[in-house]
């Protein structure tokens, strides 16, 4: 009987890529699952893009997750992308099925599963998302999408945060509004979810919180962090201070990696598994 010694290959392209903990997760979810898969964390520079790209059909991977800096600069190397890739402009996966590659972005749909589990949805809200970068178009997209009624983005560099609110306003049928994010920053009334998706606080900062005005938290708001390290973020501290409905970025973590296993495997994750495995890689 001939037996079959080659595993499944998947992993991530980045840099830096060190201190990402997916591997870990998606491991330990493979292994529940008894699956013969190996994540691979792959340092990737900027320039080698390509070159990394064409190794995933080369080496016959099954698929690979993009991390900064590739999630844009990766897109002219895949076949095909979903219709939310295509309006974010941007992929952290991409899945290779028989020499076709697939690209797609699960950062926004891992948020938004992280709120429906909690019993939040985002139809008719009013949401404000701090930042404009990868993760707030991931989630600004996929909310616009889902039916959320006024969007404001809270950015510092304007050219970035204009870019994407024109880009909402354009392509989803949200209304999308631009703060420019020069000094302390008040939460307009009205607001039902609160995200912090810029990288303040992320560890070894975990010293530092967004400069907005925390007094302007509602009791009641739903507030969430990107930040899953530390995920017991001090942006989260004052929120729950003010008796807001906190939501971690360990949920989003989770869930896109989640979503990312059931696209390469095809089956059900092992999401618990998953959970358990980064509250343990993060000691909380
Ligand atoms: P980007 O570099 O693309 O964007 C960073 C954003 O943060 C920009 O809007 C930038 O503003 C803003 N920013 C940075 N520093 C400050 C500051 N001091 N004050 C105000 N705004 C600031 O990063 P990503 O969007 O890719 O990632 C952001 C965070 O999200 C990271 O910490 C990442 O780890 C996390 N993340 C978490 C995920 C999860 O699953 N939980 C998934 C993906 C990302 P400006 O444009 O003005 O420079």
């Amino acid at each position: 009987m001939s037996k079959n010694y080659r595993s499944e290959l998947v992993g991530a392209f980045g840099c830096p890529i060190d201190e990402n903990p997916t591997g870990v997760m998606e491991e330990a979810a493979f292994r529940a699952k008894g699956l013969d898969y190996r994540y691979l964390t792959i340092k990737v520079e900027k320039e080698d893009i390509e070159t990394a790209m064409k190794a995933v059909k080369a080496l016959n991977m099954r698929g690979i997750n993009l991390t900064i800096p590739h999630k844009v600069s990766a897109i002219p190397y895949v076949d095909e992308l979903s219709p939310e890739a295509q309006i974010i402009g941007a992929i952290n996966i991409v899945v290779n099925t028989n020499g076709t590659l697939w690209g797609d972005n699960t950062d926004g749909k891992g948020f938004l599963k992280s709120l429906t589990d909690r019993g939040i949805t985002v139809e008719g809200k009013n949401i404000v998302i701090l930042g404009a970068g990868g993760a707030a178009r991931a989630i600004s997209v996929v909310c616009a999408l889902q039916g959320a009624k006024h969007i404001d983005i809270v950015n510092g560099s304007i050219e970035r945060g204009s870019e994407l609110v024109q880009l909402l306003n354009e392509k989803t049928p949200a209304d999308a509004r631009l703060i420019s994010w020069a000094g302390m920053v008040d939460i307009p009334a009205g607001t039902d979810i609160l995200v912090n998706a810029t990288s303040v606080g992320l560890y070894p900062h975990v010293d530092q919180k967004p400069n907005i005005n925390y007094d302007t938290i509602q009791a009641g708001m739903v507030v969430c962090d990107v930040i899953f390290n530390d995920p017991n973020s001090l942006f989260l501290q004052e929120a729950e201070k003010r008796e807001a409905v906190t939501v971690n970025g360990l949920g989003m973590l989770a869930n896109q990696g989640a979503l990312n296993f059931q696209l390469w495997t095809g089956q059900e994750a092992p999401v618990d598994v998953m959970i358990d495995t980064l509250r343990e890689e993060f000691g909380s």
